[in-house]
């Protein structure tokens, strides 16, 4: 039997609610005008809806819903915790009040424990604690709403993280070990569950990086890119390493400090960062630094100077009559001639030396640890070895061409390595002129 009470429109939850939708789901006649009879004083606020079985109440919420249920536990229908479980399964977002006589609290509170959100034992309950258990009710639900969403967002947010997400408890255990992170690191979340973080790091960084969590607890800081730390790698469980990119979080609570990091692998990135860094350095025909990358290592050469004194040989290279070269043989026979010019000259220099192109068929050659007189041997030599080279054409058959050569020393007087090259460069331009295939020292004193 239903004795309802039209209801209120659904009102959205804010607290307090204007207007309290209850549903009394409850048998005893005598008990249910106890609870209206109590809640009188508070009758412009709320409208109330009877059902005197569950199977009624259920079909009342299906149809109307409401905004708190009063339920007692021995209905004709249901009775004991069966009650609770069914009136949850039915509304599993709803305030949930249990009503009971005295001589059942124990269940009460168990229903409490497990997700009801007050009891209120019949006939001692007098209206206004009537009235505030059903306020409290609805704002316990809510919060207890906010919380499961607030919890199943962050629930998905791990689970679908593109990132490894992983907590350890203040002992540094496992306790939490995403999909992405089991994906990543090739242990599933239950084997790795309570071992040591340690097991990702490599074996040669473990002390340090205790030191740096201890350090990170006692900060102040809550949160930490560990990307400023040069290298991070991580250790899959099958005993690979791989580059990554960690940033570290702590929370307080009363178990101790949780720590989660959030680990990518940046292999690729690397991976495409040198490729760029080797693109923008390197010259594609040659594979020979660029000008750029070549002045770059000039610089340092040139500091070196300075600040050692130690000699420093400098050279500029042009191939003779390279257009001509060209014409006779074609622009990729022209290519493979400075290819051929790179390899030899590798070939001829130290480890130690530079050799750059500095653009079209003219290259630079920094001999470190090398006065004058050397250099000059040096550029001899190179310049009689590459003049006896024979390089293959493309359409078959080969050919041979010559260089001339500028040679200077790296001084103190020069504030750039351009001033060294533009004084090798100016003896380059007398040996073009003195008929080629010659090498030719500055005898700029400046
Ligand atoms: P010189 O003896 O005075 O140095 O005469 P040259 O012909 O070598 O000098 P010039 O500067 O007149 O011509 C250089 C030529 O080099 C012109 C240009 O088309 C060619 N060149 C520049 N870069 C490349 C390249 O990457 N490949 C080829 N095949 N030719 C190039
Ligand atoms: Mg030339
Ligand atoms: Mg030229």
């Amino acid at each position: 039997m239903t004795t309802p009470i039209p209801c209120a429109p659904t009102t959205p939850m804010a607290l307090p609610l204007p207007h309290v939708r209850i549903l009394l789901v409850e048998d005893d006649d005598a008990d249910a005008g106890l609870v209206r009879h109590g809640l009188k004083p508070f009758a412009t606020r709320f409208t109330l809806a009877h059902c005197t079985t569950l199977g009624a109440a259920e079909a009342w919420l299906q149809a109307n819903g409401c905004d708190v249920v009063l339920l007692d536990l021995t209905l004709p229908d249901s009775s004991g915790f069966a009650t609770v479980r069914r009136m949850r399964a039915a509304a599993p977002t709803l305030p949930l009040i249990v009503l009971t006589g005295f001589d059942n609290e124990q269940v009460a509170l168990q229903a409490v424990e497990a997700g009801t959100q007050d009891y209120l034992v019949k006939g001692q309950a007098d209206g206004p604690v009537m009235w505030r258990s059903i306020q409290h009710a609805i704002a316990r639900k809510r919060l207890e709403e906010e919380l499961r969403l607030s919890e199943e967002r962050l629930q998905g947010i791990i689970t679908l993280a593109q990132d490894a997400i992983i907590t350890a408890d203040h002992g540094m255990r496992i306790v939490l070990f995403n999909p992405a992170a089991e994906q990543l690191f090739g242990y599933s979340a239950d084997t790795i569950r309570g071992q040591p973080l340690d097991r990702l790091l490599p074996p040669e960084v473990r002390s340090s990086h205790a030191a740096h969590m201890r350090a990170f607890e006692r900060s102040s800081d809550t949160s930490r890119p560990m990307s400023a730390r040069q290298e991070v790698y991580g250790i899959t469980a099958s005993g690979g390493r791989f580059p990554a990119e960690v940033s570290i979080a702590k929370l307080l609570h009363s178990g101790g400090t949780l720590y989660t990091a959030i680990v990518r692998d940046i292999s690729e990135r690397l991976r495409v960062e040198n490729e760029l860094r080797r693109l923008a350095t390197t010259d594609s025909l040659t594979g020979l630094p660029n000008r750029r990358q070549f002045l770059a290592v000039g610089e340092t050469e040139l500091a070196r100077l300075h600040r050692y004194a130690r000699p420093l040989g400098v050279l500029m290279m042009d191939v003779d009559h390279f257009k001509a070269i060209n014409d006779t043989h074609g622009h990729a026979a022209g290519d493979q001639a400075l290819i051929t010019l790179a390899a030899v000259c590798r070939e001829e220099l130290r480890d130690t030396d530079h050799l750059g192109r500095l653009g079209g068929e003219e290259f630079a050659i920094l001999l470190p640890e090398t006065p004058l007189p050397r250099a000059v041997e040096v550029a001899e030599r190179l310049r009689q070895r590459l003049g006896s080279v024979f390089v293959k054409r493309p359409g078959g058959g080969s050919f041979r061409f010559t260089v001339s050569i500028g040679v200077t020393d790296g001084r103190h007087g020069d504030r750039t390595i351009e001033r060294a090259l533009a004084r090798a460069d100016h003896a380059l331009y007398q040996a073009k002129h003195s008929g080629r295939n010659r090498v030719i020292t500055s005898d700029d004193p400046a």
